[in-house]
């Protein structure tokens, strides 16, 4: 299997020629499709097995070949549970993304508000967030989540652990429920069974 063969358009895979990657890993190889179908998915998976590629690459792609007005509030939601994924999340945007025009911001806690206030002034079509930081935003109507389609949830079994889920599902509910979403875990405890099963519809699953 190669990137030619997931039906990626050809900024991404220039991008993807510019890194070291050979070939797609496995989550890569299953998630790709049916992401790019507009699926919900619920897929668990490690990290390191290139999770942050698997939804990255089909985002992007979905966001670029969108007709969209500049004014549109952000349209993919990716929370995570650190500071240290939202930066690495955001890295992976920049990387793939490097062709295409779209902007994403990175938000999260233990730094001044200021600077990520001021960033989502300006459009963003990607947020990648904590909920702690995102929430304490959306009260202040620093941001709208009104205008979400995508939504992603990144290593959701960590942020259960790390006490997020009532901040979780506050978010939730000021996201559209007309939507697709993607839940990433490593572990399917009860508590991510729950999850899942109230916001996906008809995922498919995919288990690495
Ligand atoms: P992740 O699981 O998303 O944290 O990715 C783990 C590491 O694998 C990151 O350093 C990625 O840059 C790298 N990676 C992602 N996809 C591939 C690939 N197809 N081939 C080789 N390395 C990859």
């Amino acid at each position: 299997m190669s990137f030619n063969n997931l039906q990626l358009i050809a900024p991404l895979l220039t991008a993807l020629s510019d890194t070291s990657y050979t070939a797609p890993t496995p989550v890569q190889e299953q998630s790709i499709p049916i992401i790019l179908k507009e699926r919900d998915v619920l897929v668990c998976a490690q990290t390191g097995t290139g999770k942050t590629a698997s939804f990255a690459l089909p985002l992007l792609q979905l966001l670029h070949i969108q007709e969209t007005t500049r004014q549109n509030n952000c349209r993919a939601l990716i929370l995570v549970p650190t500071r240290e994924l939202a930066l690495q999340v955001a890295d992976s945007f920049t990387i793939y993304g490097k062709y295409l025009s779209l902007k994403h911001l990175a938000i999260f806690g233990g730094v001044p508000q200021y600077s990520q206030v001021k960033a989502l002034q300006q459009h963003v079509d990607v947020l990648i967030a904590t909920p702690g930081r995102l929430l304490d935003l959306l009260e202040q109507r620093c941001l709208s989540l009104s205008d979400i389609q995508y939504l992603v949830l990144d290593e959701a079994d960590r942020m259960l652990d790390m006490g997020f889920v009532n901040d979780v599902r506050k978010i939730l509910s000021r996201v559209p429920r007309q939507r697709q979403t993607i839940l990433f875990s490593a572990t399917m405890p009860p508590g991510i069974q729950q999850l899942a099963d109230t916001l996906l519809n008809q995922p498919v699953k995919i288990a690495i």
